[in-house]
C-alpha cells in the first residue's frame, strides 16, 4: 500500500518528463518552419507563405512517397530483383536521385543510386562532397558493371 503513492508519483514525473520532451522536440522541429513562415509572410504576404512553405512541403512529401509507390509500378528494371522495384527518371528528378529505386533494391547498402552517367543522383553528389571534405566516412557505393565497392575508410583513403 505504501509503494503505490510513490509509484504514482514516479509515473507522474515520467509523464511530465515525456510531455516536456515532446514539447521541446516540437518546438525545435517547428521553429524553423514558424520563422520561415513569418519571414515569408512579412516579405510577400500570403502568396509567399503558400508557395514557400505549404507548396514546398507538399511537393517534398509527395516526392518522397512516390519513391516507395510509383517506382514499384512504373519504370525500367536493370536488375532482376525479387521485388517489383523500378528505375523511374521522373521520380528520380523530383527526389534528387531516390527514383533509381531498382538500383537501390539491388544494392541496398550503396549510397549511390544513379549508377549510369545519365542517372542523375544529386544525393550521391552531396554524399560525395561530404566524403571529400571528411564529414562522411565508410561510404559504400555500387558502380556499373555491378560491383559493390568495400567501404572507404580513412586508412584505405591513405593507401590510394
Ligand atoms: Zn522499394
Amino acid at each position: 500500500m505504501r509503494a503505490a503513492p510513490f509509484a504514482l508519483l514516479r509515473n507522474t514525473r515520467k509523464t511530465e518528463r515525456g510531455a516536456s520532451q515532446f514539447l521541446s522536440r516540437l518546438v525545435v522541429r517547428a521553429a524553423p518552419f514558424a520563422l520561415l513562415s513569418i519571414l515569408l509572410l512579412a516579405l510577400g504576404g500570403l502568396p509567399f507563405l503558400l508557395w514557400g512553405v505549404f507548396f514546398r512541403v507538399t511537393v517534398g512529401l509527395h516526392a518522397t512517397w512516390m519513391v516507395n509507390s510509383l517506382t514499384h509500378f512504373w519504370g525500367s528494371r536493370r536488375f532482376a530483383t525479387r521485388d517489383a522495384s523500378r528505375n523511374n527518371w521522373f521520380v528520380a528528378m523530383l527526389s534528387f536521385g531516390e527514383g533509381w529505386h531498382n538500383n537501390h533494391h539491388a544494392n541496398p547498402t550503396s549510397a549511390r543510386h544513379g549508377l549510369a552517367w545519365y542517372e542523375i543522383d544529386m544525393h550521391w553528389w552531396e554524399i560525395r562532397l561530404l566524403q571529400i571534405i571528411g564529414l562522411a566516412t565508410s561510404v559504400r557505393r555500387a558502380s556499373l558493371p555491378f560491383k559493390l565497392q568495400p567501404p572507404v575508410t580513412a586508412s584505405t583513403n591513405a593507401e590510394v
